[in-house]
């Protein structure tokens, strides 16, 4: 029942946690998790009534409410004990980001973050490495068409960087995933191929406005796609 996305989000969960998923939706995740034997409790965080309501249904239907609270309420203000791993997935980075930045409180007992965001996956690689959490793994999945990243960061207590010794600047690491980049992921060039396509239609819009003001813009996406080309 649960989608390959989702699936490549709970290989990264750790045996015998806490997990609070955040925006659970249809509450899938947990439930998914609770019949790997996998959890030893579940928080699934809703905003929104009608996904709670689902959420609380599929964990009820599966007998699995004794293991997994639904709560609904916004970002980690449900979370209000310890919690050993916070999923968020399936929303854009940026707004992944707000809510770590508006919950950071509520981190200070957290392992792993796994995060999946659907796009802006520099947005919440720059706040992951200003406040101090450290990618251990980084995954790509595709599914329908669709390329999704997978961002698993742990407290950096060492203090090492993970964008050292990279070709590029930190910035153009934040798009392009400097785990994915050592390891060679093998979705990794199609990723940036498709994003490149993407850049260039962008750009060439851009060009036919032709105005002073899109210049600067358009001088910013070849420097972009140059670097990227670099490190295809
Ligand atoms: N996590 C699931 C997945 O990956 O399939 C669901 C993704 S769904 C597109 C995003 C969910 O996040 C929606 O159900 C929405 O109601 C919820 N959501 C959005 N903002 C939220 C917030 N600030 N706090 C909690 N949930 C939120």
């Amino acid at each position: 029942f649960l989608s390959k996305r989702l699936m490549e989000v709970a290989k990264f969960v750790p045996q015998g946690v806490c997990v609070a998923d955040i925006g659970a939706d249809h509450g899938k995740l947990l439930v998914y998790l609770a019949e790997q034997k996998k959890i030893t409790s579940g928080i699934a965080g809703e905003l929104n009534r009608g996904p709670w309501k689902n959420a609380s249904a599929f964990v009820h239907k599966t007998g699995h409410q004794s293991l997994i609270d639904v709560r609904q309420g916004n970002g980690l203000e449900v979370i209000d004990e310890k919690v050993d791993v916070i999923v968020i997935a399936g929303m854009g980075g940026a707004l992944i980001a707000s809510i770590l930045e508006d919950g950071q409180a509520k981190l200070k007992s957290t392992r792993r973050l796994i995060l999946q965001p659907n796009i802006g996956e520099n947005r919440l690689r720059k706040w992951l490495e200003e406040h101090h959490w450290e990618l251990v793994e980084e995954e790509i999945v595709q599914e329908d068409g669709i390329y999704y990243e997978i961002l698993v960061a742990e407290p950096n207590v060492k203090g090492h960087s993970t964008y050292d010794q990279l070709p590029l600047s930190k910035e153009r690491f934040y798009q392009i995933g400097p785990l994915l980049w050592k390891k060679k992921h093998p979705l990794l060039v199609p990723k940036l191929q498709l994003s490149l396509l993407r850049k260039l239609e962008v750009r060439n819009q851009l060009k036919r406005a032709k105005q002073e003001s899109v210049k600067e813009k358009i001088a910013e996406i070849d420097a972009e796609i140059r670097d990227k080309e670099q490190v295809i």
